[in-house]
């Protein structure tokens, strides 16, 4: 079951800048620092409410932020919806005929598993499934 929107992601190229800059915005001070490994990203995260921000910047060259900065520029990179079935969703989804990034979940931050959806099935919204881990 889809249960509530858990965070949302957004691509910047300079954790420090952008620190500095939602910092000032949202009137928070403290940020959740964490390096995934698997998706080669910096994430700063901070709560609104019930929802995550989490700013995230490429590690590497090759990491899927490096790629959406390089075509896109910063901004919104993906909107997170927290689910008790990641494995289940996934199953409904692509029975449903949604393109899916991910076949299975896999590490994210916040000791979550998660999954994304293609965008060409949703609308143009990357979509990411996630759950906490057992
Ligand atoms: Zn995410």
């Amino acid at each position: 079951m889809m249960q509530t929107i858990d965070h949302i992601g957004i691509a910047v190229r300079d954790l420090e800048q952008s620190m500095e800059l939602y910092g000032r915005l949202f009137g928070v001070t403290t940020f959740h620092r964490e390096r995934v490994e698997d998706q080669h990203v910096d994430i700063a995260s901070f709560t609104v409410g019930t929802v995550r921000i989490e700013l995230t910047a490429p590690t590497s060259p090759t990491s899927p932020i490096a790629v959406f900065l390089e075509k896109r520029g910063e901004g919104i990179h993906h909107v997170a919806v927290r689910t008790d079935d990641i494995p289940g969703e996934l199953h409904r989804l692509a029975d449903d005929g949604v393109r899916l990034i991910d076949e299975t979940p896999r590490p994210g931050a916040h000791n979550m598993m998660i999954a994304f959806l293609h965008p060409k099935s949703t609308g143009g919204v990357l979509l990411e499934l996630c759950s906490p881990k057992d």
